[in-house]
């Protein structure tokens, strides 16, 4: 179906459904009034019609951030918002006289009164397309989290632009994405809760959090995990591309899921899922940790031959492309110097005073990661363990994007050892 045809069908249902809160309007005289009293008004901007008690300023701050994720949801999706959205959103109830609650419909009030939001749709197959209508109810403000209508507007767009959000997995973890969106922040920025249980609570299996049924809701529990999955996938560089892919194909009604896309990338995914919960905290770049699966690895270096690897310092994990021996003494030699934080002066190999900038490495067998060990400008080691060497700049997860410059890192067997 055209954009115009499902636009205008989408007017179609504006006219004929009941505009839940249409009637919005300064409360009575002689109502009580809430703590922060405010009349409830109507504010409207290109995409929404939002009814609400904030005041003026606030409402039209809201309109400005709804607006902003529209706009970027429709470009992630590649397709234009239909319709009006219309949401509900209460700072305070007690600001809405009893006239304006009955016009609340009974599930959204109660999740107003549960200090949350739902998003109501209507979908309706007109032909052969499902062309759906939505109306947002959220609260403006919970306990400081002011994303509750982002989220539900995230949902309003896909029922009215596709009929359907996806499968559960998928369009509660877009919605939380929106949820917590800010512009221009390319690192996770979610509530500290949410960090807080996902680094330290029990975890899921990849394959219990991907729920094909094409429904919505959860427990916050469930939210968070989601929210975590969706975040991961669009950001990690190896697999951000097809999750958009995928992403277009569900919202289009196409029977492709998760396993088909992902399904032989499972060790990877799974890995670097772990990996990113692992180190998760505000501001922590998913895209700049993203594993180098294609380089080839080798384990043996001809004795008098030494190979190099390039370290990126803005970057996490990056391959040596030596495959160590355990017992084997390697020497190693890092060149150039780099900047481990933002206006940093440049430092060697070695690092600063306090560790930062200094060489690190690690080393990964059978998917899983050794302790991290200290390299440095120059010197040997003996290896633990067989695996992949990996090598980074030091400095926390979260700081990666302040690092500038890079080094090549010289490796080689121990010349005494390599006679053997
Ligand atoms: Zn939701």
């Amino acid at each position: 179906m055209s954009g115009r045809t499902i636009r205008a069908v989408a007017v179609a249902f504006l006219l004929l459904l009941p505009c839940v809160t249409a009637a919005a309007r300064p409360p009575q005289n002689g109502k009580k009034p809430g703590k922060n009293a405010a009349t409830v008004q109507d504010y409207y901007s290109r995409n929404f019609l939002l009814h609400t008690d904030l005041p003026k300023a606030e409402a039209n701050d809201l309109l400005a951030r709804l607006e902003t994720v529209l706009r970027l949801v429709s470009r992630y999706w590649n397709y234009p918002s239909q319709g009006i959205i219309e949401c509900c959103v209460v700072s305070d109830l007690d600001n809405w006289p009893p006239e304006l609650q009955a016009k609340i419909e009974p599930d959204g009030l109660a999740k107003i009164r549960e200090g949350a939001g739902v998003c109501l749709g209507t979908t309706r197959v007109v032909g052969k397309y499902a062309v759906g209508k939505a109306r947002v109810y959220a609260v403006a403000d919970h306990l400081g989290d002011k994303g509750v209508p982002l989220h539900e507007a995230v949902h309003a767009y896909c029922d009215q632009a596709f009929g359907h959000t996806g499968p559960q997995w998928y369009a509660e973890g877009m919605a939380e994405i929106g949820h917590y969106w800010v512009n221009g922040v390319k690192g996770v920025n979610t509530l500290p809760h949410v960090i807080k249980y996902l680094r330290h609570c029990k975890p899921r299996k990849l394959e219990t959090l991907i729920v094909n049924d094409e429904k919505r809701g959860g427990k916050w529990e469930d939210y968070c995990w989601w929210w975590s999955l969706c975040f991961f996938l669009d950001n990690n560089t190896n697999y951000s591309q097809q999750f958009r892919a995928l992403g277009r194909h569900i919202l289009a009604g196409q029977k492709v899921t998760f396993q088909d896309v992902f399904g032989s990338q499972t060790k990877e995914l799974d890995f670097e899922f772990r990996f990113t919960l692992k180190h998760l905290n505000q501001g922590l770049r998913v895209d700049l940790c993203s594993w180098d699966w294609k380089r080839k690895f080798v384990s043996r270096i001809p004795p008098g031959q030494r190979m190099s690897a390039l370290v990126h310092a803005d970057r996490g994990w990056q391959p040596s492309s030596l495959t160590l021996t355990a017992g084997v003494t390697y020497e190693y030699r890092a060149k150039d110097v780099w900047s481990a934080g933002k206006d940093a002066r440049s430092v060697d190999a070695d690092g600063a005073a306090d560790g930062r900038g200094r060489l690190v490495g690690v080393v990964m067998k059978d998917y899983k990661l050794s302790e991290e060990f200290e390299l440095g400008k120059s010197g040997s080691f003996t290896a633990l363990t067989d695996g992949d060497l990996y090598l980074r700049c030091r400095v926390p997860w979260t700081e990666l994007s302040g690092n500038s410059g890079k080094m090549t890192v010289w490796l080689r067997r121990k010349p005494a050892e390599a006679k053997e």
